[in-house]
């Protein structure tokens, strides 16, 4: 592998994406550039697309003041017209999906057909299905008979209120960026409050793009868009003028991200990394369930934080789901995500790249059975990475402990289900975790045993926008999408009238 080149991408496939425009960070309502910039890459060729704005604290800070001035205005805006600001915006994605999906592909590096449904389960269900949730007072019913301090229902007549908690900064990764970026914004703004948004470097010029699409239907100060490199992110996260950080990406920058809000106490909400594992019970149907196990593992090339990445098969039936993997797999054609015949793109970038390859060096010296190592393209600059997998690997590599966030997966026979629920659950994330099998009680008695935020029966990472999406152990903080998600974005006030 040479290193990336700095050579502008001149691809006819991309005349869509209108790279010529260039991308500006939003401020106040207004375009901005920087001094500095940043290169963005693709990942299938190893050629820069685009340069970015690389701004420096001075302008964090112009952005935080604008994003304060606009609050009082914004927060004062009836629900009904935000909804319909935002419904607005949603529509004008949707009049430029074409172009945004050609651009997403060519930034992260998936299938053309996968980015076009990222951008589409943003304006056709996450986006509406938030426009459906309220925020309304509430009153509560308080049980008049409770003795408190010798007086009955003493806090008399109670309301219970949302309100806005003030600027949001929302710190988005690079495996979806709109998805991720957006289902913070369109909740942050629906409750009140208004954003400052940070898209990876590695993949910020579709949010970008966007936000330069929409920005003037919102009042200046509301949206901001900044890009940047290392320092960015910790500034936002300590700045004083932000009121709460939602924060998606790894494990290890999410405790970055708490140990730097606290110093000004702000709300934080982290979804972060996770070792999903799936457990195959004996009566499963391996030739039926292989399709969705192996979609499951190599969804976004591996690179899902709710990616199944480690799968434990009973002894009865584990050779016939490893042959149906192995045969899956095979017949899987990893490359340029333009390709209408590609199903895995690459892995998005050079510093994950080169994390597999060291994942890859440690697998080889631990011995570990490899069932099948895929083809990947030849003569390409692109990070492409061989779908991988293993066979029994030992449960304390380091491979299986740790999130393996690429096209790697381990696979691992049982004996029986006691033993397969603790290992299972031996791991110090908690995102998500499946069954799969055909006894309905048996089914939920193993999920009900499985230590992870959402558990998925015959299926795996599907999310919903009314289901809220949380997570055990050091998978995250707080909750994300549904009602209980919106309200994170919101104070509880309780307003107490004596009677
Ligand atoms: P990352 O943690 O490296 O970066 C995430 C974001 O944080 C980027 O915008 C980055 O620039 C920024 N950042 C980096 N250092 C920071 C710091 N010190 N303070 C504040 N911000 C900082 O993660 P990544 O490599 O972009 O994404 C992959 C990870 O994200 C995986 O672990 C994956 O499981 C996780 N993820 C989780 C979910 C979820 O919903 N739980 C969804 C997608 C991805």
């Amino acid at each position: 592998m040479n290193a990336i080149s700095v050579d502008v991408e001149t691809n006819d496939k991309l005349k869509k994406a209108k790279l010529e425009n260039g991308f500006y960070n939003i401020i106040d309502g207004k375009r901005v550039s920087a001094g500095k910039t940043l290169s963005v890459v693709n990942p299938a060729t190893a050629k820069q697309l685009a340069i970015v704005p690389d701004i420096d604290s001075a302008l964090l800070d112009k952005a935080v003041g604008a994003a304060q001035n606009a609050f009082s205005e914004w927060r004062a805006v009836p629900t009904s017209r935000r909804k319909a600001i935002l419904t607005s915006m949603l529509n004008r994605i949707g009049d430029h999906a074409a172009e945004l999906s050609v651009l997403l592909t060519a930034e992260q590096g998936g299938p053309l057909a996968r980015a076009r449904s990222e951008i589409d389960l943003l304006i056709k269900a996450f986006g509406p299905a938030l426009m459906q949730m309220e925020l309304h007072e509430k009153e509560q019913e308080v049980p008049e008979s409770l003795d408190i301090f010798g007086r009955s229902g003493a806090i008399g007549h109670v309301t219970k209120r949302y309100t806005p908690i003030g600027v949001v900064g929302a710190i988005s990764p690079w495996n979806l960026p709109v998805r991720l970026s957006f289902g913070k914004v369109l909740p942050a703004l629906l409750a009140g409050n208004t954003v400052i948004l940070k898209p990876s470097p590695f993949t910020p010029l579709t949010v970008l793009r966007i936000a330069d699409y929409v920005h003037d239907l919102l009042p200046p100060g509301v949206f901001n868009v900044l890009t940047g490199g290392d320092d960015l992110g910790p500034w936002i996260t300590s700045h004083p003028g932000i009121n709460l950080i939602t924060f998606t990406g790894s494990t290890f920058t999410g405790k970055r991200v708490l140990e730097s809000a606290a110093a000004t106490l702000k709300r934080v909400t982290l979804e972060l990394g996770g070792n999903d594992p799936g457990v195959v019970l004996s009566d499963a149907e391996p030739e039926k369930i292989a399709q969705a196990l192996f979609d499951s593992m190599f969804l976004l090339s591996g690179q899902g934080c709710i990616s199944l990445k480690r799968l434990y098969v009973h002894e009865d039936i584990y050779s016939r789901v490893t042959e149906s993997l192995v045969a899956i797999a095979s017949a899987t054609k990893v490359g340029d995500g333009f390709d209408p015949q590609t199903r895995l793109g690459p892995v998005q970038n050079q510093l994950q790249y080169k994390r597999l390859q060291s994942v890859w060096e440690e697998i080889k010296r631990s011995g570990a059975k490899v069932l099948f190592r895929g083809g990947v393209p030849t003569n390409t600059e692109g990070l492409f990475f061989p779908v991988t997998l293993l066979d029994n690997p030992p449960d304390g590599s380091s491979f299986v402990i740790q999130e393996v966030f690429g096209p790697i997966r381990s696979i691992f026979k049982y004996k029986n289900l006691d033993e397969a629920i603790r290992r299972a659950n031996d791991t110090s994330y908690g995102l998500g975790a499946s069954v799969w099998g055909n006894d309905p009680v048996q089914l939920r008695t193993v999920a009900s045993r499985l230590e992870a935020g959402t558990i998925w029966i015959n299926q795996h990472a599907i999310r919903n926008p009314f289901v809220p999406a949380s997570a055990y152990k050091e998978s995250g903080l707080g909750v994300e999408f549904g009602q209980e998600g919106l309200e994170t974005f919101c104070n509880i006030q309780v307003i107490a009238a004596k009677r």
